[in-house]
């Protein structure tokens, strides 16, 4: 399924090829387009096309309680999406934080400085997970962790009582929503949670991922991921641990500041299979995929191109710039200068989106979005070029210092 082709002598960046039974293909490094409920907000599937996209991912737990009883029946992501892109599925243990403790705590996951750097805590972490096991949290906190799996309770869906989702349980979902990459069942800890949480956390992700391997019955690929906070211990223990089960590739989770992400995949990846695919989830900001990239990651997937282009948030090859910001107006400007996109190439200048925006026509966010995903999935082409061609770290080089010129 996964083949690497060439790599870069001054650093870790490779260039590979994922293979699906559809005959879809994905080069790698890629960027992973999100769609949570099995669609691209303001895109067809054509569009998707379009610009590019060669890998897509959708939400197991958001798919789950959106299709309910429905799910059984569903025809798959393929047939759904109508794609033969290589299609993913995350767990669910995302939610387990986004609809615990990143609530209790105020948090999301990237920005955030860790507990990293504080005393150990054992009673106060002790206390969290003695409260979260009796569903006796903060009253933002939906969700219950207990060693057999995890309860919801989330007022989008209607869920009046807690509703459970076991590792067993994630695998099934998945196998049925078809995807063919599907990630373990694990916990994705809080960047406030310490160390020891972080441990008895890590143990449990451990403990899912050999329920994970042993429930799944399809033909699927399934990625392990590696779990431990920021603690460089607890990274190194899970990467080891995660590393040697018989997964068909890996992905590294969890939340983290900026600086604290280079730190975590300089720990992590060294222990993972060099021949295996690896995945970093929800990051995709140019700088931290040029970082990712050179420590040897393979796909990314972040909402950032979606859900910023519908907000008018433009990137281009020196950053992100708001287009609905005064300074635009009457701007003659491309969107990004040279760029290809169905957007710029229908001549949709800087001024003229600043008024869709403005004037809330449904067009703009679809402007956005078409600029901003064919930015990022070009960006990842350019990458794979300079990687093949020999010069990514100069290709890096350049890319940070026009970044930084201007002040993205
Ligand atoms: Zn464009």
């Amino acid at each position: 399924m996964f083949k690497i082709v060439a790599k870069d002598k001054e650093s870790k960046a490779r260039v590979g090829v994922i293979r699906n039974a559809h005959g879809g293909v994905a080069e790698t490094p890629s960027y992973v387009i999100v769609g949570t409920r099995a669609s691209v907000r303001t895109m067809t599937p054509e569009d998707l096309a379009t610009v590019g996209t060669q890998m897509m991912i959708a939400n197991t737990y958001h798919l789950w309680r959106m299709l309910g009883d429905t799910l059984s029946s569903f025809e798959g992501l393929h047939t759904r999406m109508k794609t033969d892109n290589i299609l993913m599925t995350d767990s669910g243990g995302f939610q387990v934080f986004s609809l615990g403790f990143a609530r209790e705590h105020g948090v999301s996951k990237v920005g955030v400085a860790s507990a990293h750097r504080e005393r150990p805590r054992i009673f106060r972490d002790a206390l969290l997970q003695v409260r979260s096991f009796l569903g006796i949290s903060h009253k933002r906190n939906s969700v219950r962790i207990t060693p057999w799996g995890t309860y919801f309770k989330d007022e989008n869906y209607g869920d009046k009582h807690l509703v459970f989702l076991s590792p067993e349980k994630s695998i099934k979902i998945q196998e049925k929503l078809g995807a063919d990459i599907i990630l373990a069942f694990d916990e994705c800890t809080s960047p406030k949670h310490g160390y020891w949480y972080n441990k008895w956390a890590m143990n449990r992700t451990h403990k899912w991922a050999k329920q994970c391997i042993a429930a799944k019955t399809s033909s699927q690929a399934l990625y392990g991921i590696v779990q431990g906070g920021n603690f460089e211990d607890l990274r190194k223990e899970s990467a080891r641990v995660i590393g040697a089960m018989p997964f068909d590739g890996f992905a590294i989770g969890g939340s983290f500041g900026e600086e604290e992400m280079k730190n975590v995949l300089d720990w992590c990846i060294p222990l993972l299979p060099e021949e295996k695919p690896r995945h970093l989830l929800g990051i995709g900001r140019i700088k931290d995929i040029l970082e990712g990239v050179a420590r040897g990651i393979d796909t990314f997937d972040c909402v950032i191109p979606s859900r910023e282009g519908r907000h008018g948030s433009i990137w281009t090859h020196k950053g992100r710039y708001d287009v609905t910001g005064a300074r635009h107006i009457g701007s003659n400007l491309p969107l990004e200068e040279g760029c290809r996109c169905p957007a710029c190439a229908r001549g949709v200048t800087r001024g003229a989106l600043h008024d869709a925006f403005k004037a809330k026509d449904m067009n703009a966010g679809r402007e956005g979005t078409f600029h901003n995903i064919y930015f990022f999935n070009t960006f990842m082409a350019e990458i794979r070029t300079a990687i093949k061609e020999g010069r990514f770290t100069e290709f890096r080089k350049k890319m940070e210092e026009q970044l930084l010129h201007h002040g993205a």
